[in-house]
């Protein structure tokens, strides 16, 4: 009887995996000399925290970095050194998370909202409708896909707009061998449990600009301790910002720091395992008739910690009840076309610190669209479990 009972995944969604033993070591080592803070340091130490802004700037290949408390803070930083602030507008994608047009919103500036086509990124052709229309582009690399980045960048060069990524889900991802992050003026990406690594919350900053750099160290509230960061410019491009820029009190510390020291070095194997589970899942949801895939580039390297299709022949009514299914059989599906917001999950018009915009293509896609995290705590097994259920779940509601 056993045999016929529909199959059920029991695993947890949001259960990520243990720090590894090397992680909790060091941060029981840096708890017992109580120098928490990244600017306590012993006569000749150099700090975690100044050490982990020297190790991503080698890793990604930027000459600067900074650490900061969050990937949200990391971009209000990032646009207030970029000189941007109240009255000035800032572009994004319309498919992104709140804290993008959030950090927008912290700083003054107004957003203007770009459409998201059917591949998940930024649509190209209303990028350069719209680049007159602000100074800056702060670009979500929205659940890890990337857009055409050499395409980007020409149209922001084109139009004298400065290029700002979010790279909250690409960390380690990178177009035609470029790493992301890497492709304007600065980078900002999160370390907080849900990315690609785990800190509970963090940030980190990435540029090759020394005055950029200079003003968002001072912003990160640095105080005149700005010497003490391993990967910052050199004393004298601080000689405007010191004074100039307010103190926004966003610094990391060194606990953070020496727990994501050694998870960065893991960084190339952790974006293998989630390409392996990618593909599981991809193939298999290919197989159904009633799922649309985007098609990742050859040019992309995309770092798959979560998967979106689309089911563009379902209704409203049938999606609901697909998410329902799925639920009750284990497979936690997020839909971003539904009426309120939930969870994590939310679309450009419920976000009333934007100005009321109509991205009708944007819309389209979200309507269908459903989302789906993969921790690495699943397996392959796992991988092929939860498609299962959902195939049987799209063939149930279709
Ligand atoms: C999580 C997230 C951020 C911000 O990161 P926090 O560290 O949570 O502030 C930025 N952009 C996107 C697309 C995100 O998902």
């Amino acid at each position: 009887m056993t045999d016929t009972a529909p199959k059920r995944f029991t695993r947890s969604f949001t259960q990520q995996e243990p720090l590894d033993e090397e992680a909790i070591a060091a941060a029981i080592a840096v708890m017992r000399t109580g120098r928490l803070h990244r600017y306590n340091t012993a006569v000749g130490e150099e700090s975690e925290a100044s050490l982990l802004e020297r190790e991503f700037a080698a890793t990604t290949g930027a000459s600067f970095c900074l650490a900061v408390a969050s990937g949200g803070t990391a971009m209000q930083i990032a646009l207030s050194a970029a000189g941007i602030g109240p009255g000035d507008r800032v572009l994004t994608n319309g498919f992104t998370l709140s804290p993008v047009p959030g950090a927008i919103a912290a700083i003054g500036a107004e957003t203007v909202l770009v459409e998201t086509d059917e591949t998940l990124t930024i649509d190209l052709a209303d990028l350069e409708a719209k680049a007159r229309q602000g100074s800056c582009l702060l670009l979500s690399h929205m659940r890890g896909h990337l857009a055409d980045m050499e395409a980007v960048t020409e149209i922001c060069a084109r139009h004298g707009l400065t290029l700002i990524e979010d790279c909250a889900h690409t960390m380690g991802a990178s177009w035609a061998g470029k790493a992301s992050g890497r492709w304007g003026l600065a980078g900002c990406f999160s370390t907080q449990t849900y990315k690609h690594a785990n800190t509970g919350e963090g940030g980190l900053v990435i540029s090759d600009d020394a005055d950029f750099m200079a003003r968002a160290i001072i912003r990160s509230g640095s105080y005149m301790l700005y010497d003490r960061h391993g990967a910052a410019p050199p004393v004298e491009s601080f000689a405007a910002a010191r004074l100039d820029m307010p103190n926004g009190s966003a610094r990391m510390d060194n606990l953070r720091a020496t727990i994501l020291r050694p998870q960065l070095r893991r960084l190339p194997e952790q974006a293998r395992r989630w390409q392996e589970r990618y593909a599981v899942l991809e193939t298999a949801l290919r197989q159904s008739p009633h799922c649309v895939l985007r098609q990742i580039p050859a040019a992309e390297s995309h770092v798959g910690s979560s998967i979106q299709f689309r089911v563009p022949g379902f209704s409203p009514a049938q999606i609901a009840d697909l998410v329902e299914g799925c639920a009750m059989r284990g497979v936690e599906l997020k839909w971003f076309g539904a009426a309120e917001p939930k969870g994590y999950t939310s679309a450009h018009r419920s976000w009333r610190y934007v100005p009321p915009q109509e991205l009708p293509k944007t819309d389209r896609v979200l309507t269908s669209l459903l989302d789906m995290r993969i921790p690495l705590t699943f397996d392959l097994d796992d991988c092929a479990l939860i498609a299962e259920i959902i195939r049987e779940e799209l063939e149930r509601v279709a």
